[in-house]
């Protein structure tokens, strides 16, 4: 199968209100290029030093969406370029994001990454943790972020109601700050789940924008 038929079988299996982020870490500017021509516009990648080196590459109108692991140091790579970081996963990035944007005078969107799921090494906040640290006087501190939604994964696991079950827990806490803290900004609309291997289940607890890799470009080679 050919990136476009891989991606017109996806395109199928969503709903048109629904955001299709194709990720392309390890994939060459080429396949970039191919999904490009098939008429997607929001690419996703994961590690800084990548995306700054294909990104001048690809045409302008790109969305770029950083979904990765992203330490402080990297940040100033990650800033100019992203349209959307969906990995904000801690406070001092928050912070570094912050400091960032503002020496570039720009308003960086960005969703608040959720921890639900049963491994230890995936980041983010934990549901607790997010509605503890989002208040209105912290965001205030934050002129140069603009939250615009959460993002989660689930645990790695085939069993469907656990994965069910985590996304649930993502899509609760997202409901709570856009009910709380969130309540007068229209803009935080984002409920970033689902990856090729579970966005069904994802779209099924009101995902708005998954995040589909292998199942557009092949697996990857690490
Ligand atoms: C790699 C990655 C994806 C895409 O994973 P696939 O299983 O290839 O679809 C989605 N989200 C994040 C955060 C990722 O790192």
């Amino acid at each position: 199968m050919s990136i476009a038929e891989n991606i017109s079988t996806i395109r199928q299996n969503i709903p048109a209100g629904v955001k299709l982020v194709c990720v392309s870490k390890f994939h060459p500017a080429e396949a970039v290029m191919e999904a490009y021509r098939a008429g997607e516009r929001r690419f996703g990648e994961n590690r800084p030093q990548e995306m700054h080196e294909k990104a001048p590459l690809l045409p302008g109108d790109i969305e770029w969406h950083f979904i990765g692991n992203l330490q402080t140091n990297k940040v100033k790579l990650v800033v100019p370029i992203a349209a959307v970081i969906e990995s904000m996963s801690n406070t001092r990035l928050v912070d570094e994001i912050e400091k960032q944007a503002a020496r570039i005078n720009k308003v960086q969107n960005c969703l608040i990454e959720i921890h639900v799921a049963q491994e230890e090494t995936k980041q983010g906040f934990t549901p607790e943790e997010a509605v503890a640290t989002f208040t209105p006087e912290y965001i205030a501190a934050h002129p140069h972020i603009n939250i615009c939604g959460v993002m989660g994964m689930a645990s790695n696991t085939d069993d469907e109601a656990k994965v069910a079950n985590d996304f649930r827990q993502i899509r609760r806490l997202f409901e709570t700050l856009r009910a709380g803290v969130f309540k007068d900004k229209a803009d935080f609309s984002e409920l970033s789940m689902g990856m090729s291997g579970d966005y069904r289940i994802a779209i099924s607890e009101h995902s708005t924008s998954v995040r589909i890799g292998s199942a557009i470009f092949g697996p990857r080679q690490y």
